[in-house]
């Protein structure tokens, strides 16, 4: 089978590299030559070049652009492609991507693996980066359940496990555990950022150790990812992030009225919530 990848980055450049290693040939487009050269380097495909219609003789086709580059991506390369191939995306929004995208080609399917690191570009693609990942295939009604099929399968040979549902389901939960994490956690450095005293601020910076490094993880990763989250699934950030604040006041209240009952209950509570969250 041949593969075709478009952006070449750390989630397109991760699956290329796995799927190299598993005998694909991978054939990759992305914008600028220097990223193309770098992949082949890196044995990332066998074949680079910002010419989409390198694309023209793919089986199945990944479009790893930035979120908003997605559609038009499957815009220009759609005249080139046999109507049998099979395109995905791995955009970490669904809603703005699946129904434009199955008018311009009958034959795409949405998906999201749930797997990445706070570092960007063709030089961040790693093996493995899927493995016991989850991954979303987000199919609407007019969706081809062979190409549902083929997509999972390829998806599952990576490592991933599978969950499918709707677009919109799929941009209400990843609100919560992603795209609301970012936006916290970035807040969260940006306030650090800004400790008024300069000698507060330097011994917060050295004391800084493995917490500070989990909570500040995804805000200081992609910023033009974090972006196009907000963008492109900004209802459902919104209502995440005013729930959100509703909890945080609350606390503030709580804490200005030391009222320790509640602090304890609430740090008990999620104690035990975390890891059923997590299961
Ligand atoms: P990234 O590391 O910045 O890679 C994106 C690559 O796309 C860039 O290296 C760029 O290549 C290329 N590109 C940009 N515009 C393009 C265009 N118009 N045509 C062709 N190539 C283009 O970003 P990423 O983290 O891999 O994210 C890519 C997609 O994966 C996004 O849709 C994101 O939502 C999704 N995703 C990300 C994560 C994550 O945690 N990072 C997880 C799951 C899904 P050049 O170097 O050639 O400019």
């Amino acid at each position: 089978m041949k593969i075709g990848i478009i952006g070449l980055g750390l989630i397109g450049g991760s699956l290329g590299l796995d799927l190299t290693a598993r005998g694909y040939e991978v054939v990759g487009v992305s914008r600028q030559q220097e990223t193309c050269d770098r992949a082949l380097a890196k044995g990332i495909a066998t074949i680079t070049g910002q010419d989409l219609r390198l694309l023209d003789k793919t089986d199945l086709i990944f479009v790893c652009t930035p979120i908003g580059a997605i559609v038009r991506a499957i815009e220009s390369i759609v005249p080139y492609l046999p109507p049998e191939t099979i395109i995905t995306d791995v955009g970490s929004v669904k809603g703005a991507i699946v129904a434009p995208a199955t008018k311009l080609w009958s034959n795409f399917v949405g998906s999201h693996p749930m797997a990445g690191t706070a570092h960007q570009g063709v030089e961040a693609a790693e093996y493995n980066l899927f493995e016991n990942a989850p991954c979303v295939i987000t199919p609407i009604a007019e969706t081809s359940p062979e190409a549902i099929a083929k997509i999972s399968q390829i998806w599952e040979a990576l490592g991933c496990k599978l969950y499918h549902t709707s677009p919109e389901k799929h941009d209400c939960a990843v609100a919560w555990i992603s795209h609301l994490p970012v936006m916290i956690s970035a807040n969260l450095i940006h306030s650090c950022s800004e400790i008024k005293s300069t000698e507060v601020k330097q011994l917060a910076q050295a004391l800084a150790s493995s917490g500070f490094k989990d909570t500040s993880r995804v805000g200081g990763g992609n910023p033009e990812l974090g972006l196009m989250m907000a963008q492109y699934n900004r209802q459902e950030l919104l209502n995440s992030l005013l729930e959100y604040r509703q909890n945080l006041d609350l606390l503030i209240d709580n804490i200005e009225k030391e009222n320790w009952d509640f602090l304890e209950q609430f740090l008990s509570d999620t104690q035990d919530l975390r890891a059923n969250f997590l299961h």
